[in-house]
């Protein structure tokens, strides 16, 4: 991987509880470095076998596996990585990790030519409405990286290997191959950036982590149709807790009643009104 350290050094994004985990479920750990959360499934009382939802941001490798160590003892056994999408701030650790862990990478096809290497990502919308951190989207990496040692498509009945009892749902618009995660059994949600729990576009939102529901961060959304059809298949599921890419993990009314008013509005809510990928008809 190209690394432009000097770029990404000047990014002045950390909100207050990076570093920081919290469990949402026995087996299901929530883990924010800098803006970016990234999820442990395991439980740790009964087995140190764990896989990896998302990769961080860059140079974040060494904090997620000590706190994977912390959670997990020091013979944790890492078992695969699986990637919501493969945005910069999703795969930003990627490669550190799998320097020290030859695990298998499953993502969806569509996410493939950003994670072989073959096309970057296209450039995020500087111009779009939405403040400051579209703005500096302008200086986020959209390089493509080269994992193809490592990469496996999810399979595409919905399962998804080595976590028995969850489902991947293919939700694109905020990337082509964005895939979320679901579990019945609890109706827990990992949703990566279909949607978000903190207004991703206002800095100083994104600082505090205040807690509310928005459409996928702008700046990088490349088809607001696709996204907003994803925003109601994730609706409809009803979950009972939700936990998204960027935020704090949700429950109960102000989820459901979050999410069902943004599935509703979310052409006036969502989609902001100008940008290069914003189609008025
Ligand atoms: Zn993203
Ligand atoms: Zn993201």
């Amino acid at each position: 991987m190209e690394r432009s350290r000097s770029t990404e050094n000047l990014l002045p994004i950390t909100s207050i509880q990076s570093g920081s985990g919290v469990e949402i479920a026995p087996d299901v750990y929530c883990y924010t470095v800098q803006v970016a959360n990234v999820f442990f499934i395991g439980n740790p009382t009964t087995s140190n076998e764990w896989v990896l939802i998302d990769a961080g941001m860059p140079h974040a490798a060494n904090k997620i596996l000590e706190a994977a160590e912390k959670r997990f003892g020091p013979e944790h056994q890492l078992k695969a990585i699986i990637l919501t999408h493969g945005h910069f701030d999703h795969v930003g650790s990627l490669i550190d990790i799998l320097e020290q862990y030859k695990v298998p990478v499953y993502a969806h096809p569509l996410e493939f030519s950003y994670l072989k290497g073959i096309t970057d990502y296209p450039k995020p919308d500087t111009t779009v409405e939405g403040g400051l951190l579209a703005k500096m989207s302008g200086i986020f990496p959209v390089k493509a990286i080269d994992i193809s040692a490592h990469l496996h498509e999810l399979p595409s009945d919905g399962s998804v290997p080595t976590m028995p009892g969850w489902q991947s749902i293919h939700t694109p618009g905020h990337s082509a191959g964005h895939v979320s995660l679901f579990r019945e059994q609890d109706r827990l949600l990992i949703a990566g950036d279909a949607f978000v729990t903190v207004k991703q576009d206002s800095l100083y939102k994104v600082l505090r982590q205040k807690k509310e529901i928005h459409g996928p961060p702008v700046y990088f959304t490349t088809d607001w149709r696709a996204a907003w059809e994803s925003v109601c298949k994730l609706a409809d599921l009803k979950p009972s807790i939700a936990a998204t890419g960027h935020g704090k993990p949700m429950t109960g009314a102000a989820l459901a009643k979050g999410l069902v008013d943004l599935a509703e509005n979310f052409q006036k809510t969502a989609v902001p009104a100008h940008g290069k990928y914003v189609h008025t008809k």
